[in-house]
């Protein structure tokens, strides 16, 4: 089942102790059929339950959803929940965390957002999506060639608002397959696991992140450099500077059924 190396069950194997970071769309759920959909899965629920149930667990949720949807899909106190990349946390505590002010954020979405619209509005197979702290226009159901016009254009009006706005460093534009995104800066999964690792340090655990795309890959050197392991989630062999692949977020959920397990074992 799994695809990595043997190092990879050896050191967790040997740990005393884990620090998960876990992707959710395309890593433990399969993708919704759209971003907007939110349909909580019971069978991850229990899974996330269990394994933060393990005292020596630490497990973090890291997605490029809103807080509110990863709230909704994750109704698990004891997890970590890093929204928008990590922009919007929610603590264990069940304090909640916002790394970026909204109010210098939010009036450049505003000015941008109706471009984008007029943008798409005659085009098929496109879909805007409004993620507060960011937006992101999804092309996966247009044609190739009209998906990389139209969001060349969009590439450049994005340049256009961040150029004028008060303070440009604060923004950043996400590229990806059929894919575009502006948002914080901080909208960073690698600069998020840093921030987790600095301001909530869980001692002593070995690091592991699983995830299945180019976001995920920026947090996977973030990882590695800590000592720790990535794993990401491809169907084929792609390529990834992670140390391990499982095949789907069915391999994934069987995979954390045996971390819970090897916890549960070694830990009264
Ligand atoms: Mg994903």
């Amino acid at each position: 089942m799994l695809d990595a190396p043997e190092a990879v069950r050896e050191r967790i194997a040997e740990a005393s102790r884990l620090r998960l970071f876990l992707d959710y769309d395309g890593t433990l759920a399969e993708f919704a059929p759209t971003p907007d959909h939110v349909e909580p899965d019971p069978e991850i629920i229990t899974l996330l339950t269990e394994l933060a149930k393990q005292p020596g667990i630490l497990v973090t949720v890291v997605s490029g959803r809103r807080l509110e949807h990863v709230e909704k899909l994750l109704p698990v106190p004891e997890v970590l929940l890093a929204g928008t990349y990590g922009v919007e946390l929610l603590l264990p505590s069940r304090e909640s965390v916002d790394r970026v002010s909204y109010d210098d954020l939010r009036p450049v979405l505003e000015e941008l957002r109706p471009q984008w619209e007029a943008l798409i509005a005659e085009q098929d197979g496109f879909f805007l999506e409004d993620k507060d702290w960011a937006l992101a226009l999804h092309a996966r159901y247009a044609d190739d060639f009209v998906a990389e016009r139209v969001l060349e254009e969009a590439r450049e009006l994005a340049y256009a608002s961040i150029e004028e706005a008060p303070d440009p460093e604060m923004f950043r534009v996400l590229g990806g397959h059929k894919f575009l995104e502006i948002g914080p800066a901080l909208a960073h999964k690698g600069r998020t696991v840093e921030h987790l690792l600095e301001r909530y340090p869980f001692p002593g655990a070995l690091l592991l992140y699983i995830g299945d795309d180019d976001k995920d890959e920026e947090a996977f050197g973030v990882i590695q450099s800590h000592g720790g392991l990535a794993i990401r989630v491809c169907k084929e062999p792609c390529e990834t500077q992670a140390d391990g692949r499982l095949a789907s977020p069915r391999e994934v959920r069987q995979w954390l059924a045996m971390v819970v397990t090897r916890f549960s074992s070694t830990q009264s």
